[in-house]
């Protein structure tokens, strides 16, 4: 290819020098455009002069198809202000070895797909690619406007398989993760209190969190005039596991003798637990088939129904006396 002839808009300062287009890849051999309108890279100012040659292998987006790969002849110059640097290169930033417009694709798709994907997909290393999303995302949360949490989620989740905790706060309104800490103590949890400060801490309005932690007191400590909200999940998880459970093995043991009801009476442990809506329909079938057989069952498995519509009641009069019904 004629070196006077390629010009192309996508490296902007540099023309096409050579270009091979091979089965799964082309290559792109960039010399810079005009060496005598050279800038720093860290000020923008001209360069006084010029150091060095580098030539230096990018990544781009694929082309055609194929992954591109650019051999680019780099110059490290002189500036009057900041000493010797790398040039300024419109579409890459420093250091970096893919152009800018991969690392903004790569970014775009990680939004929408695992990282795994988008390394397949671009035949990038993964770590890369993460790094890469990283960015992005600290850029995003920095660009955040500064929270001002009212109503508060508190939950815990097991690290690495279960034995060791982390416990995570998130804005209930906005479900802006606001803070993620080791451990599901009430010391664990201090630190993000302190955090929001007296002011914040005043702010609160309403915490959920589950039933079996020291959030609450905490959560009283620094935020005494805050509602503490026991949440729909844990509590119904609880009831499943504390009420539900306790009656079923009473019911089962009941019918020592008749070891067919028996058996039906044990095999129905998820049947109970689980939402109904989310049932097969020959699961439900069998799930009705229990409870036609065991009063107590029915009986807490209609407490649990009761026990969700609470939170989904929006006045208290119609609930303030259905529980009792059952
Ligand atoms: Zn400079």
């Amino acid at each position: 290819m004629q070196e006077d002839k390629a010009c192309l808009p996508f490296w902007k300062g540099f023309r096409v020098a050579d270009l091979q287009v091979e089965p799964a890849l082309v290559r792109v051999l960039l010399h810079p455009d005009d060496p005598a309108s050279l800038c720093c890279g860290r000020c923008g100012r001209p360069a006084t002069g010029l150091h060095e040659q580098i030539d230096r292998s990018i990544r781009d987006l694929p082309m055609l198809g194929r992954t591109v790969w650019l051999q680019v002849q780099l110059r490290r110059v002189c500036c009057g202000h900041c000493g010797t640097g790398m040039q300024q290169v419109a579409w890459l930033d420093r250091h970096a070895r893919m152009t800018r417009r991969l690392a903004q694709a790569v970014a775009l798709w990680c939004a929408k797909l695992p990282v795994k994907h988008v390394a397949a997909m671009f035949e990038l290393h993964w770590s890369t690619v993460r790094e890469i999303h990283r960015r992005r995302l600290r850029q995003f949360i920095e660009a955040l406007p500064e929270p001002q949490p009212r109503r508060l989620v508190m939950d815990e989740f097991a690290l690495h398989k279960g034995h060791r905790y982390a416990s995570v706060v998130l804005d209930a309104d906005t479900r802006r993760v606001l803070w993620i800490g080791q451990g599901r103590s009430r010391a664990a949890v201090r630190p993000f209190f302190e955090s929001l400060g007296p002011v914040g801490c005043e702010r609160i309005e309403a915490v959920a969190m589950d039933m079996n932690t020291a959030f609450d007191l905490e959560v009283r400590r620094h935020c005494p005039q805050a509602r503490i909200v026991y949440d729909l999940f844990h509590v119904v998880a609880k009831y499943g596991r504390e009420v539900i459970s306790r009656v079923r093995v009473d019911a089962a043991n009941r019918l020592r003798q008749d070891k067919p009801a028996r058996r039906v009476i044990k095999q129905s442990h998820w049947l109970l637990l689980r939402n109904r809506a989310n049932l097969k329909v020959h699961e439900q079938v069998r799930l009705d088939e229990v409870l036609a057989a065991n009063q107590p069952l029915l009986t807490v498995y209609v407490m649990a129904e009761q026990l969700k519509s609470l939170w989904r009641a929006t006045c208290p009069e119609p609930v303030q006396n259905f529980v009792f019904e059952a």
